[in-house]
């Protein structure tokens, strides 16, 4: 069978999963039909490979970060976990995650919310924190998206774990997003672009974010929160980009 062909069988696939299933039957990640009685919107198999995801225990205990046993971690050294005090996240940043914060970020799929909050409560074993602040989005961009998908995050882990939600940052400045910036100017693209909009005097604070990959963002907010006088601020996100380099590649 020629890739054309094989194309238009897909799709005529896909059509007919569609007819017999309604979106909300389909498995957020690939599509197909997964189980009705189902709890969490996934097939099967791509709940087993989402669970294959999860960030390895012998990343490093404070930042997540792939460590070599007996060295230092890298990234814990690194200017970005300087204001941060602990990192809690429970998968990796590709795949099967990947597609559900893509489908919760652009394609505005409230399902992949409570999938995801839920994941991330259960990373989270310390629960002594004041409050919960999303990573804030400029009102240019929220008007854009319509939600502030950090937000959306907050409130689902506020609901299972108790501690409140407070939007205790602003973002200023509009910027290009982090996705479209390279990572060496990262850090550079969010400088100065938070500020306080409430007191965060004493507060242990939990930042939550959908995804952490150079940290530029995370650390901006929480060198923010840190200069007005929190106490300590921890991040929580759905996933972080875990490169372990230790596998080599294959061709
Ligand atoms: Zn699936
Ligand atoms: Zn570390």
């Amino acid at each position: 069978m020629g890739l054309g062909q094989m194309r238009i069988l897909k799709r005529l696939k896909e059509s007919a999963a569609e007819l017999l299933f309604p979106r909300a039957a389909c498995c957020l990640c690939c599509g197909d039909p997964r189980r009705a009685d189902a709890e969490d919107c996934l097939c099967e198999a791509c709940r087993s490979k989402l669970t294959a995801l999860r960030v390895p225990p012998e990343a490093c205990e404070r930042c997540l970060s792939p460590v070599k046993r007996g060295k230092p971690c890298a990234f814990c050294r690194s200017f970005q976990m300087k204001p941060i005090h602990k990192v809690y996240a429970p998968y990796q940043y590709k795949d099967e995650a990947r597609t559900l914060i893509h489908q919760m970020k652009f394609n505005s799929c409230g399902e992949a919310v409570p999938l995801l909050g839920k994941a991330m409560a259960l990373s989270l074993p310390e629960r002594d924190f004041d409050c919960i602040a999303p990573v804030p989005l400029h009102p240019f961009r929220l008007r854009q998206r319509g939600f502030n998908q950090s937000l959306l995050l907050c409130r689902e882990l506020s609901g299972r774990t108790g501690i409140p939600v407070v939007e205790l940052l602003r973002r200023d400045r509009y910027h290009r997003p982090q996705s479209l910036t390279p990572q060496a100017l990262r850090q550079r693209n969010v400088k100065n672009a938070f500020s306080c909009a409430k007191d965060a005097e004493g507060l242990r604070v939990l930042l939550v974010d959908d995804v952490r990959t150079t940290g530029s963002t995370a650390c901006a907010c929480a060198k923010t929160l840190v200069d007005a006088g929190a106490e300590s601020v921890s991040l929580c996100v759905a996933a972080v980009v875990y490169k372990s380099g230790s596998k080599k590649k294959r061709k």
